[in-house]
C-alpha cells in the first residue's frame, strides 16, 4: 500500500487569525460566553481527546529521546485518568524517528487507544492534485495499516494536515470521495487551542523551568476559555452541544498539562469518550458541505454551512507575550 513519499516536516499553523478576518469580518451574531450545559439535565457534556502528528510533532533524529518519554507520560496520564484518546499518524514522524517511531504507535495500539491516518508528509491539500493527495493517504498507511492489522484493530479516521479538506466544493467533495473509497470516516475537530503555538514557546524555554510554568499556566488557561468558547459556538449554531472533539498535538507541551488539562475538562462538566462514540452524534454524519481553504473548527463549518453568522472575532487569541515569545525567544515584560 506505500508509494512514493518525500520528506519534510512541516509545522502546525492553524491559521485561526486569517480565518477570523477572511470569512467571518461582516458577520454580527455575538457569541457570548457561558458555561451552562446545552441540554440541560440530559447528563454530562461529552468530549473525544485527539492527538495529531504522531508518534511525536515536528519529530527528528535528535528529538528522539524526548518524543519517547512525551509519548510515555501521555500515554500513562491517559491510561491513569481512565481517558480513550485517538492518535493521528504521520508517517513521516514515523520514519523520522527510527525503531521508536513504530515502538510508540504499538504502544498505543497496547493500551487500547486509537490510531488514525495524519498522511505521508503532513502536505497541505491546498497545494495538492488529486492524484497527489491520493497519495499522501495512501503513503500515510505504510506503518499504520500493518501495525493496526498486527493488534486486530481497524483504522477508521482521517484527518488531513491543517484540516484542510479542500478549498473549492469540488475540491472539497472529490477529496471526500478518495477517503469513502479508502474506507475513512474524515475526523473532525471542534476545539483548537493553538497548543502548536505554545509547545514552540516551550521548546525555547527547555532550560529554564521558571519560563516553562508560566507556558504551561498560560496555555491551561487559554485552553478553559477556548473550550468554553467552542461550546458556546456550538450551543449558537446547532442549539445543543455535541460531543466536543479536542485537537491536540503529540509534544512535549501536552506532556507536561495533560492531566491538568483533563481536570479541566472535568470540572466544566465533561466525560470522556472515544472519536468513534463521538462521530456517532447526528451532527458528525455527513462533513459540513463548506469549501475553504482554511482549517477552521467544525463549529464554524457548521454556521457556515447553516448561515448563522457568528463573529470569529470574538475568539481569544493566545496571549501577545507567548506569540512574541514563540516566535523571538524573547519577552518584553521580563
Ligand atoms: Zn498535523
Amino acid at each position: 500500500m506505500a508509494s512514493a513519499r518525500g520528506i519534510g516536516i512541516v509545522n502546525e499553523p492553524t491559521l485561526r487569525r486569517a480565518v477570523a478576518a477572511t470569512l467571518f469580518a461582516a458577520m454580527i451574531a455575538f457569541v457570548a460566553i457561558d458555561p451552562a450545559h446545552g441540554e440541560e439535565g440530559r447528563g454530562p457534556r461529552l468530549v473525544a481527546m485527539t492527538f495529531d502528528d504522531l508518534p511525536f510533532a515536528a519529530a527528528s533524529e535528535s528529538r528522539k529521546l524526548e518524543a519517547v518519554k512525551a509519548d510515555r507520560i501521555i500515554r500513562r496520564t491517559l491510561a491513569r485518568r481512565g481517558v480513550p484518546a485517538t492518535g493521528f499518524v504521520t508517517e513521516d514522524n514515523v520514519r523520522a524517528l527510527g525503531p521508536d517511531g513504530a515502538a510508540i504507535l504499538s504502544g498505543w495500539l497496547r493500551d487500547g487507544l486509537d490510531l488514525g491516518n495524519h498522511g505521508a508528509v503532513h502536505a497541505d491539500t491546498n497545494d495538492l492534485d488529486m492524484e497527489s493527495i491520493r497519495q499522501e493517504i495512501l503513503a500515510g498507511e505504510k506503518t499504520l495499516l500493518s501495525l493496526a492489522g498486527t493488534f486486530g484493530r481497524p483504522v477508521t479516521f482521517y484527518r488531513f494536515a491543517y484540516n484542510h479538506v479542500g478549498d473549492t466544493e469540488e475540491r472539497r467533495s472529490q477529496i471526500e470521495g478518495l477517503l469513502a473509497e479508502r474506507g475513512y470516516r474524515l475526523a473532525a475537530s471542534t476545539i483548537d487551542t493553538s497548543d502548536y503555538l505554545f509547545d514552540r514557546a516551550h521548546q525555547r524555554a527547555a532550560s529554564d523551568p521558571a519560563m516553562r510554568r508560566r507556558i504551561e499556566r498560560a496555555y491551561l488557561d487559554h485552553s478553559r476559555k477556548q473550550i468554553r468558547y467552542y461550546q458556546a459556538l456550538n450551543r449558537l449554531v446547532l442549539g445543543r452541544e455535541p460531543p466536543a472533539i479536542m485537537l491536540l498535538h503529540s509534544n512535549v507541551l501536552n506532556a507536561m498539562t495533560l492531566d491538568r488539562l483533563i481536570a479541566i475538562f472535568r470540572a466544566e462538566g465533561f466525560r470522556f469518550v472515544s472519536l468513534t462514540q463521538a462521530q456517532e452524534d447526528k451532527a458528525y454524519r455527513t462533513s459540513p458541505a463548506f469549501a475553504t481553504r482554511f482549517g477552521p473548527m467544525w463549529g464554524y463549518r457548521w454556521a457556515r454551512e447553516r448561515g448563522v453568522r457568528v463573529d470569529g472575532n470574538n475568539e481569544q487569541e493566545p496571549p501577545n507575550w507567548l506569540s512574541a515569545y514563540a516566535e523571538t525567544g524573547v519577552v518584553a515584560d521580563r
